[in-house]
């Protein structure tokens, strides 16, 4: 046993060269990721080894690395593959995984005090207030991803309708009734989120869309009025920069107006599209983003940080800190020294204690530069747009959702019209996953089961958007029975 109760190693020297091999590991990992199907399923016995009594010993660090190397980096959840496009994931980088290992190195925790990893969050904070328009003044704030923004925004749109003084009364003092309105393509965190508000989901107005698939403004309009004349509080606007089945973006401007004769806070679920600003093509599409009073979104899916990397903007920071900040003892703010520091995160959220999310994110603008993020956000869209093409060149395909941005719903359409195509859609997607080539996900559109290609990785080419059209025929028509 060691000398004393420190938990570092006896012997650095083993430490840097097991340590040199790890990273060189991971580095072959990445760069071999064609080699290796999309996904494969996890044998029993992968699986029976992981349920193991809490180890009270040591085990080498090699042995442990081993096990990783053989249980855990072998069946991964596929979305660093080529081939993956199913869900709205990131696929990590390089680059990304070296500064996460510099960040847990650092060990740093960014609920406040006095070090320069808070200038990080800072600065980055500060690259996204330039990103989307916001003033100065405006709150930035690291969090684990677009659920938790989403949530945040709601918090805070819900204190200053209600007055931070709900904080001390709770929601049940005020006897207001507040409505927030969304359109049916929200993400279900929306939902969540003004449950865990506690303003309850049937406060939550879900307004249809239009031919497009975004919010419906007149039915939007009809539903705020309706409600003040039922003694309901409308509060909230919750408009979708890139729904998250078919990438639509609401009308972010006309919302924008909306809010301000409504005085409604106006919160944008930018998970992923808000970083859409980063691409030419995509940027003048989020027009009205700029003012909004809340955003939402991912560094993690388009901007491809490895996870997590969510982030929250506020306009008015100070109703954000209005939302969170406590003056508790052991939190005191000194002038010098470690306790002094002009900004502590924990003052703008939930989280006390934080890890550096920031540094991940810092070093992928940095090293990789927007420019090139915005132009890969770019290449996924003409990905989809080729795939789209493809669709609609196919007499065995129907498109049932076009690509707005970078996500396209489609599915076989066998000759038999009383075949169950919904059935057969499930099991072509589940074919796609075991044969691991690539790995779309399913959705339904318009009440049909739909296979749903999100692209959202980087390292996606057009041999896989051609290896998915060949699988989605040639599936079908071995699963309906067309093949001769
Ligand atoms: C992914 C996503 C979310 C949820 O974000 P998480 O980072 O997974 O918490 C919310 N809204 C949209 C539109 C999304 O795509």
């Amino acid at each position: 046993m060691g000398r004393n109760a420190s938990l570092d190693p006896d012997d650095w020297d083993a430490l840097r060269a097991q340590g040199h091999r790890m990273l060189d590991d991971m580095v072959d990992y990445l760069q071999t990721l064609r080699e290796r199907p999309a996904w494969t399923p996890i044998p029993q016995e992968v699986r029976d080894r992981h349920h193991t009594p809490l180890p009270t010993g040591p085990m080498d660090l090699a042995e442990a690395h081993r096990l990783f190397l053989d249980d855990v980096a072998a069946y991964p959840g596929a979305n660093l593959h080529p081939g993956f496009m199913g869900w709205v994931q990131g696929g990590g980088t390089p680059v990304g995984m070296l500064a996460e290992m510099l960040a847990g190195g650092l060990n740093a925790n960014l609920g406040g005090r006095n070090h320069m990893p808070i200038a990080i969050e800072a600065e980055v904070a500060g690259w996204a207030r330039q990103m989307f328009g916001f003033p100065e003044t405006a709150g930035g704030l690291f969090v684990t991803g677009a659920s938790m923004a989403n949530f945040i925004g709601v918090l805070v749109a819900r204190n200053q309708a209600l007055t931070p003084a709900v904080r001390r009364t709770g929601l049940a003092a005020d006897g207001r009734r507040l409505t927030a309105y969304a359109s049916t393509g929200a993400h279900s965190c929306v939902t969540r989120a003004m449950e865990m508000a506690g303003l309850g989901s049937d406060a939550l107005r879900l307004i249809g869309v239009d031919a497009d698939r975004r919010i419906d403004l007149g039915a939007l309009a009809a539903a705020i009025a309706a409600d003040r004349a039922t003694g309901f509080t409308p509060f909230l606007l919750v408009g979708s920069a890139g729904t998250v089945d078919v990438g639509a973006i609401d009308d972010l401007a006309a919302l924008a107006d909306l809010a301000d004769t409504e005085g409604l806070w106006l919160h944008v679920d930018g998970a992923f599209g808000a970083m859409g600003m980063l691409a030419p093509a995509i940027a003048p599409r989020l027009k009205g983003l700029e003012r909004a009073d809340s955003i939402a979104l991912d560094f993690h899916k388009w901007a491809q940080v490895p996870y997590d990397a969510g982030f929250v903007m506020v306009r008015d920071g100070a109703a954000q800190r209005a939302t969170f900040a406590t003056a508790a003892a052991y939190l005191q703010r000194e002038t010098r020294g470690l306790a002094a520091g002009g900004w502590w995160p924990c003052d703008d959220g939930p989280d006390l204690s934080r890890g550096f999310r920031a540094l991940k994110t810092w070093f992928t603008f940095k090293v990789l530069g927007a420019d090139a993020i915005g132009a890969m956000i770019e290449h996924t869209c003409a990905l989809a747009r080729d795939l789209e093409a493809k669709v609609r060149a196919s007499n065995q395909l129907a498109l049932l959702a076009p690509a707005q941005l970078n996500i396209v719903c489609f599915r076989y359409q066998p000759e038999d019209k009383d075949a169950d195509v919904d059935a057969l859609t499930h099991a072509i997607v589940a074919r796609m996953h075991e044969n691991g080539v690539v790995a779309p996900s399913l959705t339904r559109i318009d009440g049909q089961a739909a296979i749903r290609a999100a692209i959202f990785n980087h390292r996606t080419e057009t041999r896989d958007i051609e290896a998915l059209v060949r699988e989605a025929i040639s599936l079908g028509d071995e699963l309906s029975g067309a093949r001769a």
